[in-house]
């Protein structure tokens, strides 16, 4: 059976079409510069040349119509007709309150979805958009919204509450919600069978470290914790985003330059981070290049930011009273073996050992501990995509 995942942003539009006998790529894409001059779709299919098209876009109907087009094209395409897609599934950033399950969208959950613009400003109307699009275009297909908090939705209010006056909760819905969710929930699932780990309430983290970074603890795939907030902004320093601080420090930055609150927010989103500390970039391979040649920003950057790492597993270890696996994934997890080795040298005190030579290997599913170490580590890639796909067989009903 044939899936196509869609993960609408404002201005682009990214897709793979999967199919769930072998779980594989048939294709994907992205849609760029929608709304904006020279809009341009790239198309990849397995065994097929790249397709780029350039053609005006001015909203995401006409990108999921070039994208339907695209799938089924005679030269590029991997379906015969459209009929052959099963269902939809799509990433929503932000499902509120109301969603501790990924779901069957009908309009009630459309209605959701905009009652929670305030907490999703930039994704949410841009995931809306992409699911009405797929409305449009496939009259009837099964259209299934996943959301990237429903994995936190499983903490326990002493974990997710801020303490602050519940009003505001009430008022505002204001939480800790968690991201990276689908990201979180594949990786612990993974870990678990992967890991082989023996039955019962497994005590994973799972440090998801790309541009934007978190952890999680879970306990039989069910989250304990995560290190984002109410918005993405909480928690370990990022490629731009400054993770945990005291909010005084929006209130100092704010006085000191004569700037509003929301200025602020955009500087501590965008413009902090490693690419702030270093002043050099937000990417792990410029950082580690500029720390290699002696960049002492760069090189201090790296090591706050692998500090707030190590500072979290503590954290969650003591919050699970112990951990039986920790995974690496994302960009950074999946690829720099330095910032895992240095991770991995400060949690001797959990009886950890990793083989070097296993930890050398990159962007590969791996057991990274050694045979003695007390608890596995393990580098597991993530995909989102699969684990949309899989929800939305499981949420259709088409399993
Ligand atoms: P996001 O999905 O949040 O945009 P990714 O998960 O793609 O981010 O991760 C991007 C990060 O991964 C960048 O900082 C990049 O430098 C880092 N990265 C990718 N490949 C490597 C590598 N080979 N070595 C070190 N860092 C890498």
């Amino acid at each position: 059976m044939k899936i196509l995942i869609i993960n609408a942003g404002s201005s682009s539009l990214k897709y793979q079409l999967i199919d769930t006998a072998d779980e594989s790529v048939k294709a994907k894409g992205l849609c760029e510069r929608i709304g904006i001059d020279g809009s341009m779709l790239t198309h990849k299919a397995v065994g097929k040349d790249d397709y780029v098209i350039e053609s005006p876009m001015p909203t995401h109907k006409e990108a999921i119509k070039l994208v339907l087009d695209a799938l089924v094209d005679a030269d590029h395409g991997v379906v015969a007709s459209v009929d052959e897609i099963a269902a939809v599934g799509h990433r929503v950033l932000h499902g509120g309150l109301k969603f501790t399950e990924s779901t069957l969208v009908d309009t009630k959950v459309k209605e959701v979805i905009k009652e929670c613009f305030p907490l999703g400003p930039l994704h949410n109307p841009a995931n809306l958009m992409g699911i009405e699009a797929c409305e449009a275009a496939m009259p009837g297909k099964p259209n299934v919204a996943v959301f990237d908090t429903t994995f936190g939705m499983a903490m326990e209010p002493y974990a997710y509450l801020y303490g602050i006056d519940p009003k505001y909760y009430e008022k505002y819905s204001i939480r800790r919600y968690g991201f990276h969710g689908t990201s979180h929930m594949f990786v612990s699932g993974e870990t678990i069978k992967f890991g082989n780990l023996p039955e019962g309430n497994q005590r994973v983290i799972v440090c998801h470290l790309g541009n934007g970074a978190s952890i999680s603890a879970s306990k039989g795939g069910k989250c304990v914790d995560t290190s984002m907030g109410l918005t993405p902004l909480e928690g370990l320093i990022m490629g731009t985003r400054s993770g945990d601080m005291d909010p005084a420090v929006v209130q100092t930055i704010a006085n000191g330059e004569g700037i509003s609150v929301d200025e602020v927010l955009t500087i501590l989103n965008k413009k902090s981070g490693v690419l702030a500390m270093s002043g050099v970039s937000s990417d792990f391979r410029d950082l580690g290049n500029a720390a290699a040649e002696g960049n002492e920003r760069a090189q201090l950057a790296l090591k706050a930011f692998r500090y707030r790492v190590i500072k979290y597993i503590g954290a969650y270890t003591a919050a699970m009273n112990g951990v039986d696996a920790i995974t690496f994934t994302g960009g950074i997890g999946e690829n720099d073996f330095t910032v895992r080795r240095d991770v991995c040298a400060s949690l001797e005190y959990l009886g950890i050992k990793i083989d070097p030579e296993k930890n050398s290997i990159r962007g590969k599913k791996i057991e990274i501990s050694t045979p003695d170490s007390k608890v596995k580590v393990f580098v597991i890639p993530t995909n989102e995509e699969l684990a949309i796909a899989r929800e939305t067989v499981r949420v259709a009903g088409l399993a």
